[in-house]
């Protein structure tokens, strides 16, 4: 049992929580305090991210505020629940998993006016918990935190760390690893798996419940629709369709796309074995549970699609009385996320090789050129990010400035034959060579968080305490598309001796 909180009366700086959807019925959560720990302190704190959230940094540093990140001692603001929610885990369906070791802390409106989730991850068990400790351990503490600043600095949505706190107790794992909770802002958690938790309890009254709630949060222009609910899953198909493919244009993984960890406002979340892979291979997996590679590389485009294919299921009943006609305006719904994956990753590809889409241009043949070229990265193991980065630096027109993404094929024939087609496409265009440069830069990172570079700040802070390999590399990937020369050993793949070929969810 958690023991007792304490509570202080709440001072101005205390962060204005709100409690939108501890708002929604009972049976939506579980009212449950965090359990507080023997020790907490403040690894990071989030500067930027309270700044964007009107948060005082200050406070959030203090005494008060380091209570309030690790659980020890809430303010009266706060009204901590645990999400319910199910899930389809590598295909089976579990009907409660919830959150097991998350507590919502409340709501706040960012300096842009948008509802922000405020969570702690790692703040001890829940109703949910099951078998599990509720606890999280640094090292997947410190791999969310660097990957969410990835992503933000990548453009791309996601949930993001506020603040790392260490507990002062050990948690057990394979081993003994020092504890640590991690403050999660989200645009929201409803998963795709929190419909399905209604909807497989037959409680069409909760499904229809949460779908206004997520329409009021995240799609207010649907209200108004005539079917708002065949129009929320393509919205949120949508959405999905160009998030999966803006992960596969900078070579993310999430590494474990169960329906429980697909969030309905479209921002990536849950990171656990995520990884960015260095050499591109379509079949990569890094994650040590993915034992089929059901959630490979290549394969997340279609897992997108099975997902929000559950998602329509447990909406089906609020989209037609009669069972067809409901189906047949869920499958229509669910074009949405072809119609926008196609152009977000094939656009994107284009894009990233500084193609031009005009009236004259041959999108097919522009779309041939990109696969051709990724075959042959593929084949002959080439770097992607360094692929596309060097090409950006490139002018096809002097050879000499293509020897560096040569020298990244394992075969460099192999690239030569490419160049021809892809120097006589980018003359059509004619455009100054700097011009195309700039744009393909602000496209293709220079910088990701790599494998080995995430491990070695992961072994630092666990095995001897010592946070300071975080920072540079927190440097790099917060703005990956500036060079930053200082740093530049952070643009190499791995040694052999460095290569990382597997990532654990660390729960
Ligand atoms: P995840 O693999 O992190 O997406 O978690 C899947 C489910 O397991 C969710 O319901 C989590 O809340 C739960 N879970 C993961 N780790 C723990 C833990 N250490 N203690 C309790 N529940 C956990
Ligand atoms: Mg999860």
């Amino acid at each position: 049992m958690p023991i007792a909180l304490n509570r202080a009366p709440d001072a101005a700086p205390v962060p204005p929580f709100e409690h939108s959807y501890a708002g929604l019925p009972g049976h939506f959560y579980a009212e449950i305090p965090p359990t507080p720990v023997r020790e907490p302190t403040l690894l990071r704190l989030n500067q930027a991210l309270a700044a964007e959230l009107g948060l005082d940094a200050d406070w959030l540093a203090g005494a008060d505020g380091v209570a309030m990140l690790a659980g020890n001692r809430l303010p009266d603001r706060v009204r901590p629940i645990a999400m319910a929610y199910a899930g389809h885990q590598f295909g089976n369906f579990v009907p409660s998993l919830g959150d097991g070791r998350a507590i919502l802390l409340g709501e706040v409106n960012d300096r842009q006016g948008r509802r922000r989730d405020v969570q702690l991850k790692g703040a001890g068990r829940t109703p949910f918990s099951r078998s599990g400790d509720g606890r999280a351990a640094l090292g997947p503490v410190l791999r969310e935190y660097i990957l969410g600043e990835a992503m933000q600095g990548l453009g791309i949505p996601t949930t993001r760390a506020l603040a790392m706190v260490a507990t002062g107790e050990p948690v057990f794992r394979d081993a003994a690893e020092p504890g640590a909770i991690l403050t999660r802002v989200a645009a929201s958690h409803i998963r795709v798996g929190t419909f399905e938790y209604f909807a497989r309890r037959g409680d069409r009254e909760a499904v229809q419940r949460l779908a206004d709630y997520l329409i009021a949060r995240h799609y207010p222009e649907l209200a108004e629709d005539d079917n708002p609910y065949a129009a929320l899953i393509a919205a949120v198909a949508a959405r999905q369709g160009e998030l999966i493919a803006r992960w596969l244009l900078v070579g993310f993984i999430h590494g474990v796309m169960n329906t429980d960890n697909m969030a309905l406002s479209g921002e990536t979340i849950d990171y656990g074995p995520c990884a960015f892979m260095d050499a591109y291979d379509p079949n990569q997996v890094y994650s040590s549970i993915d034992r089929y590679g059901r959630y490979a590389y290549g394969q997340q485009p279609s897992i997108g699609l099975w997902n929000l294919t559950q998602l329509a299921n447990s909406l089906l009943t609020l989209l037609d009385d009669d069972p067809e006609q409901a189906k047949t305006k869920a499958r229509s719904a669910l074009d949405a996320y072809g119609k926008a994956f196609e152009p977000a990753y094939y656009g994107g590809l284009r894009a990233k090789l500084g193609l031009l889409d005009t009236q004259q241009s041959d999108k097919s043949a522009d779309d041939e050129l990109v696969t051709e070229l990724l075959g042959r990265m593929a084949q002959h193991r080439a770097d992607f990010t360094n692929t596309f980065r060097l090409l950006s630096d490139a002018d096809p027109d002097a050879p000499a400035t293509l020897e560096p993404v040569r020298a990244l094929f394992g075969k460099p024939d192999a690239f030569d034959e490419w160049t021809t087609r892809w120097r006589t496409r980018l003359a059509a265009q004619q455009e100054p060579n700097a011009e195309r440069q700039a744009r393909m830069r602000a496209r293709n990172p220079a910088y990701i968080p790599r494998n080995h570079r995430v491990q070695e700040v992961i072994t630092a802070a666990v095995e001897r305490g010592d946070l300071a390999p975080l920072e540079p590399l927190l440097t790099v990937v917060s703005r990956p598309y500036e060079e930053h020369p200082d740093l530049i050993d952070y643009r190499r793949p791995p040694e052999e001796h460095e290569v990382v070929r597997q990532t654990f969810c660390g729960t």
